[in-house]
């Protein structure tokens, strides 16, 4: 095997974790704990991750507030998911979570509290009591500043721990062997431009989500999908990409998010004729029926004309009425938003919201312990050796086709923690390190060295938000055949466009411009993967719904879809129906 050329500088770890986010953060710190050599890499300072930015809380049945179960939770999972999710992970999640929520506190999560001293816990979207039965209050939060805590916490104890950094370091692509193990990645340090090879026995993806594929949306602008792009071009298919969540409230026009807290304190929507039209969509659950559910009535109630403002194009929510103490108490951070944003304190003023861009719920696939798993050459699933992916950029699959609000920090820490736990044991029985291939080294430069010339096109900018038009436009919140035709030839135009991008102060701002066009060649191809696994399901299941397929159809469509960029080819594979220890949820009408 040839060696890697020596130009390039190379280091050596026993598993490199790409994302600082909770889910890198969590796994980075049962290893270090665990004594392997771990290095984090991430393109911004841990600590700007976009797990920073999560404000309503976390699921776990502690029943501090109200009665509850891991096993009730477990259910309305399944059911928030409409029945995609695999239920042996679901399982395991909803199990682990009270253990998990209590060690955040010991590292030192400040939780907000009950007179009692417990922790407190507020409702959430799709939470319920014994089955299906009254609103369950299950989200342990620090204020509406959760996320904020969380990755905090996360992030001492790795500092704690000697996790070794590599801050503002941006991840190019896998390495591999002829064998196909994964062995580290190569990467580039953003102010030198400087590129360098970090090989490590283990490599674990935690890149995040890809929100920027629209225009109006809740996440960072670091949020371009780079892991599952890497991993679609190492040969690893992406599953159930079609699943998207819009959030409800996102601030009217603007994206930001409005935490699904502020309803479940009591919170509630009304139109432009002062109704309070969720009763009519969700007659139980009403404000607090699981996300997709209040997705579409709102683009329901403007698309009918019933919307609110001069142009009828949003929705109001009211928390006017829940007093001053609570907004300042339980919702400080949502008040200082919309003071900043819209100039209005909510605290006397109803907020405008839209449906937003908010949570990728396809991703990477992976098994429970984190391991990625991608068809062999004879069909079967297989691990792919030493690689493993956690948080918002796999798909384990714990959210389905929707995720429930405040699922998604319990997914980064169980999983993260499960796959810190696997690593630990693949390391003790693969001891010694393998290089990568030196032509696996070559591909990835050459995809930097693709970078290094200005085009003579439009600009990396625009064409983004070209991109972030179309997906918008054809592929949000109700879909139908013919808009997504079109809109897969769009996608199509914009991948072609962006081999002669333009890119800008080539002398001045050169990393810069090379890294969004970089992280533009992601989102395409997530684009890509998005586009075509919505054309090709033809039903609607939670977050994906189609104008012309309005049922769910269990029949043909209860599986997951699996897109290759190889040759764009669209497989599917079953839903893992049968929990751990439990009966399974069977498929049933999903009503709130
Ligand atoms: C505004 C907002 C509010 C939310 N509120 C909640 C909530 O209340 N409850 C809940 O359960 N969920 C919430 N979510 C969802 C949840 O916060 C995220 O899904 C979760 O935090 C994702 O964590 P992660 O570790 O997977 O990735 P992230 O926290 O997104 O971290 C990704 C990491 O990957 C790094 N990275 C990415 N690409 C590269 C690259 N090419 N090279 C190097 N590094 C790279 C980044 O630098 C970053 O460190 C919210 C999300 C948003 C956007």
């Amino acid at each position: 095997m040839s060696q890697i050329k020596t130009s390039i500088p190379s280091r050596k770890f026993d598993v490199l974790v790409i994302g600082a986010g909770g889910g890198g953060l969590r796994a980075a710190l049962q290893l270090a704990q665990d004594e392997a050599n771990v290095a984090v890499v991430s393109k911004v300072f841990p600590t700007r991750s976009h797990t920073v930015a999560a404000q309503g809380g976390m699921n776990a049945a502690l029943a501090n507030v109200s009665p509850d179960n891991w096993h009730w939770h477990m259910y309305d999972t399944v059911k928030g998911g409409d029945f995609l999710g695999d239920q042996d992970a679901i399982e395991y999640m909803c199990r682990a979570a009270p253990r998990l929520v209590i060690e955040l506190e010991h590292i030192g999560v400040p939780f907000s509290r009950l007179d009692n001293g417990k922790i407190y816990q507020r409702a959430f979207g799709g939470q319920s009591q014994n089955f299906g039965g009254d609103q369950a209050a299950r989200t342990c939060a620090a204020a509406d500043r959760t996320g904020h805590a969380i990755l905090h916490a996360l992030y001492q104890q790795n500092i704690r721990a000697k996790t070794h950094f590599f801050d503002e370091y941006f991840a190019i692509d896998l390495l591999k062997d002829d064998e196909g193990y994964i062995l580290g990645a190569l990467v580039l340090e953003i102010e030198t431009g400087e590129p360098l090879v970090i090989q490590a026995k283990t490599t674990l993806l935690a890149t995040g989500g890809a929100g920027q594929l629209f225009r109006t949306n809740t996440n960072a602008r670091i949020n371009t999908g780079d892991g599952m792009a890497m991993a679609l071009r190492a040969g690893i298919p992406l599953q159930d990409m079609e699943f998207f969540q819009f959030h409800p409230t996102g601030i009217a026009g603007k994206g930001m998010l409005i935490t699904e807290a502020a309803r479940g304190e009591g919170g509630y929507l009304v139109n432009g004729e002062g109704e309070r039209f969720m009763e009519r969509y969700a007659p139980h659950a009403k404000d607090l029926a699981s996300r997709d559910v209040v997705s579409r009535a709102i683009a329901t109630e403007v698309r009918e004309g019933r919307g609110c403002g001069p142009n009828k194009d949003f929705i109001l929510l009211k928390v006017d009425h829940l007093g001053e103490d609570v907004v300042r108490k339980r919702l400080p951070g949502i008040r200082d938003m919309v003071q900043t944003f819209l100039h209005i304190d909510p605290i006397n003023t109803a907020i405008p919201v839209f449906p937003t861009a908010h949570y990728t719920m396809g991703g990477i696939p992976t098994n429970r312990f984190g391991q990625v798993v991608a068809p062999h050459q004879q069909g079967a699933e297989e691990p792919v050796p030493g690689l493993y992916a956690v948080g918002e950029c796999a798909c384990v699959s714990v959210h389905g086709a929707n995720r429930l609000g405040g699922n998604s920090l319990l997914d980064i820490v169980v999983f993260g923690r499960a796959a810190g736990n696997h690593i630990s044991e693949y390391l003790r029985e693969n001891r010694y390190s393998r290089p990568p291939a030196a032509n696996s080294v070559d591909q990835a430069l050459e995809r930097l060295a693709r970078w290094d010339r200005r085009g003579d096109g439009e600009t990396v900018d625009a064409l983004r938000n070209d991109l972030k038009r179309a997906m918008e436009h054809y592929c949000g919140v109700f879909r139908t055949e013919d808009v997504l035709r079109e809109g897969l030839e769009k996608v199509r135009e914009i991948e072609a466009r962006l081999q002669n991008v333009y890119l800008k102060d080539h002398s001045k701002v050169f990393n810069t411009a090379r890294i969004e066009a970089l992280e533009l060649e992601n989102l395409v191809d997530i684009a890509l993967a998005t586009v075509s696994c919505a054309l090709a399901r033809k039903e609607s299941r939670g977050a994906h719904s189609r104008i012309d397929y309005p049922e769910r159809d269990d029949v043909k469509w209860l599986k997951h879809s699996l897109y290759s960029k190889q040759n764009r080819q669209i497989d599917y594979k079953p839903v893992r129906m049968k929990p751990l220890t439990v009966e399974s949820f069977p498929p049933k009408p999903r009503v709130y």
